[in-house]
């Protein structure tokens, strides 16, 4: 008899929470004992090449195992939402439901949304748009629970703020946090409204995750913030610290500051800081404060590449690295794949990065977004590349956003000034082509089987 997959990942789902709330007693005892337990009530196939890396770093003690325990010096509480929001609601029984769901509609369905909760800043870094904007364009609290109901609908119990700096509403996403315990969120963030009622109000919710955003070290970092910026995070982070709350990084890496943020002093000086994950951000040279001259060479990024993967294998934290990590997610995730975002005003955009839309949350439903005309191009052309050091419908392939755009019709959402997408994307194309030999040489020497 054919197994429902949904009743399938319901069953793992509830092992799997009897095998949480075993290693909550003594971890580093029952680790490898239930290690043997997943191998046993897990399908041969099912994630067969992350349990083998799993079981690996049990054997070794290595950094993932080291990882793993730090994960289990941070409050329970908090741990135990984190398990149960982003494991089985978000990964397993969410999964299934967006399969379902994607089949039978014909269309993507997202893991994570990226909400912008409001255009507001309290900062004022270089270049960025967010604080000359203002406090113009806010989602309501009520627009934003909409989201997340109709997304829970789809099976999606992932949620992401961007902005602006989404702490600037932190009373609403805290009420967001409290009404959707099922879900898990994140927010990138400056960390400068962090503060110990903030922290208890985290403690409190259980299910709320910052990732600061670095530029590298404090000298780097604050000639585009501001003087004082870098203290600040490394304040904000030993606040979360020193009440076991979890956090993370994000940082964007340039042709100006790939050397230092890509170096083993700075992953020594995140992990030291207690970051858990770190999430690297390749610059895209969009919209009108765009700076080509900021994209790394096709050596610079060649660089980042092998230092990344270099310190995944020895540093205790999660990185990922969105440009050159495509292969393990199948190629570009956006365009409600793996990921859409909602703009402040409503615009539901296939990527944080691409500013073009043919629908607003306002005016129809999230399912009604995902089978509009430029989602359905990007569920119809993905993967872009063959080749998944060139994921991007913008970066590596413009031509593909070119024709995508023209095709449905979809309208610039740029806040700040409109900008066509062949203005884009000619002047994405010199870099595309550039990292063409370089990302075909990279790919056939890593992936022999798949070369052209
Ligand atoms: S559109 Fe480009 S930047 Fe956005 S997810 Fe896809 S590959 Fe990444």
């Amino acid at each position: 008899m054919a197994q429902n997959p949904s009743l399938k990942n319901a069953a793992i789902s509830a092992g799997l929470e009897q095998v949480l709330h075993y290693l909550e007693k003594d971890p580093e005892t029952n680790i490898p004992k239930i290690m043997k337990l997943i191998d046993t009530v897990t399908p041969k196939d099912w994630y067969a090449k992350q349990r083998a890396a799993f079981r690996k770093a049990i054997e070794e003690k290595n950094n993932w195992y080291q990882l793993i325990m730090k994960v289990y010096e941070l409050d329970p509480g908090v741990r135990q939402a984190f398990f149960r929001n982003f494991i089985l609601n978000a990964s397993l029984q969410g999964s299934a439901r967006q399969e379902e769901v994607s089949a039978r509609e014909n269309c993507n369905v997202p893991w994570a949304i990226l909400l912008d909760p409001t255009s507001a800043c309290n900062m004022h870094c270089t270049g960025c748009w967010a604080a000359e904007y203002g406090n113009r364009l806010n989602l309501t609290f009520e627009e934003l629970d909409s989201i997340v109901t109709q997304g829970k609908e789809l099976g999606t119990y992932m949620y992401i703020f961007t902005g602006g700096e989404p702490l600037v509403r932190k009373k609403d996403v805290i009420a967001l946090c409290e009404k959707h315990s099922d879900c898990e969120f994140l927010s990138f963030t400056n960390g400068t409204l962090i503060d110990e009622e903030f922290c208890q109000e985290m403690l409190r919710v259980k299910n709320f995750v910052p990732a600061f955003s670095l530029e590298g070290f404090e000298a780097a970092n604050d000639s585009r913030r501001g003087e004082g910026a870098y203290q600040k995070v490394r304040k904000a982070m030993k606040l979360l610290k020193d009440h076991k709350l979890p956090f993370g990084i994000s940082a964007c890496y340039t042709s100006a500051n790939y050397a230092d943020i890509s170096s083993e002093a700075f992953f020594d000086s995140i992990i030291d800081a207690g970051a858990l994950f770190v999430w690297f951000f390749h610059y895209m040279p969009v919209g009108s404060g765009a700076a080509p001259q900021l994209l790394p060479t096709p050596e610079q990024r060649t660089e980042v590449y092998d230092r990344i993967r270099a310190f995944r294998k020895t540093k205790p934290i999660f990185s990922m690295d969105f440009q050159n990590d495509a292969e393990y997610v199948g190629g570009c995730i956006a365009g409600g794949r793996r990921y859409l975002h909602i703009n402040a005003r409503g615009d539901v955009e296939p990527c944080v990065f691409i500013h073009y839309s043919n629908v607003n949350i306002r005016n129809c439903t999230l399912l009604e977004a995902l089978k509009s005309p430029l989602f359905l191009a990007y569920h119809d052309g993905q993967p872009f590349n063959g080749n998944m050091l060139r994921p991007c419908p913008m970066l590596e392939n413009p031509e593909k956003l070119r024709k995508m755009v023209h095709d449905t019709g979809a309208v610039s959402t740029d806040y700040e000034s409109p900008e066509a997408v062949d203005t884009l994307c000619d002047r994405t194309t010199p870099y595309a082509e550039a990292w063409k030999p370089q990302a075909d040489k990279l790919w056939s020497e890593s992936h022999p089987d798949q070369a052209e």
